[in-house]
């Protein structure tokens, strides 16, 4: 079938991470030869970014590039860049960089998580996180600058035990300490933990469980404070090494 462009059911697919970009291009291969539906992806840079890698990123790794114009290359589905402003589902509009308007009929909303950096007093004072490839590149610099000390990770989560670890094996010079409210790996097979255990005791990573980040303070008082306190949210979040 086939339908004007003003005829054609607009999807408008807001992030280009790993549920956007797929569903973008499923979306689009599968209704291709209808003609009726057009499908648009909406991210702020037309680099991929593979976030369960940014820990790699953080500690100066490099990590392959891959272009989302040319992923999205041969499915139908068009590519808009830039970063996403307002939504507003009464006129079914979407506004990008505050100066460009698009349309949608079904708008699938994709733009991700990341640390929730107020929370916890300190932490956007004090702390990097692994939110996206520039917060990652920050503290791949930090940490390369760094001698000695001690690195705290906050957040005992799969991500927080991916980044001690990549953090200990790189930088064995340096102290890792994981912190959080749950052993690592409590959710795992019980055979899982314990190579994980195993190769966080291997690799020197402290573990203290159990604990509540209350505040994020500077070197050296933070040393002396609060790692335990009434239950608040508690993001994955990186408190900067002694300075
Ligand atoms: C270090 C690290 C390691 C991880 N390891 C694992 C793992 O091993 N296994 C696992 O299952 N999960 C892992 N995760 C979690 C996994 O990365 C997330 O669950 C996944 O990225 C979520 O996908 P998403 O598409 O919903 O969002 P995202 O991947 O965050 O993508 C969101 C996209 O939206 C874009 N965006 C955000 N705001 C706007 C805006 N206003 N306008 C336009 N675009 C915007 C972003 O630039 C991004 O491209 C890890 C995460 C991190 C940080």
């Amino acid at each position: 079938m086939n339908a004007t462009a003003a005829q054609q059911h607009e999807v408008l697919v807001l992030g280009a991470g790993y549920a956007g970009l797929s569903a973008a291009i499923q979306l689009a291969a599968r209704t291709r030869k209808r003609g009726d539906l057009r499908v648009t992806l909406v991210n702020p840079y037309d680099t991929f970014t593979e976030r369960l890698r940014l820990h790699m990123t953080a500690t100066g790794q490099e990590t392959a590039e891959m272009n989302i114009p040319e992923l999205l290359d041969g499915t139908g589905a068009g590519f808009v860049r830039g970063w996403v402003t307002a939504v507003d589902a009464e006129t079914k509009t979407v506004r990008i960089d505050d100066d460009r308007v698009l349309r949608y009929d079904t708008l699938v909303y994709g733009l991700g998580g990341i640390a929730n950096t107020v929370a916890v007093p300190g932490v956007d004072d004090h702390a990097y996180t692994l939110n996206g490839p520039q917060d990652a590149a920050l503290l791949a610099d930090r940490l390369t600058r760094l001698d000695g000390g001690t690195v705290v990770v906050g957040g005992s989560g799969l991500t927080g035990v991916e980044a001690a670890a990549e953090i200990a094996e790189r930088y064995p010079e340096l102290q890792v300490v994981l912190l959080g409210r749950q052993e690592p790996g409590a959710s795992m097979h019980p055979k899982a933990k314990a190579y994980l255990d195993e190769a966080l005791a291997r690799l020197g990573v402290r573990v203290r469980s159990g604990v509540e980040v209350a505040k994020v303070l500077t070197a050296p008082a933070s040393r002396r404070a609060r790692c335990c306190g009434p239950a608040a949210p508690v993001s994955r979040r990186w408190r900067p090494p002694r300075v």
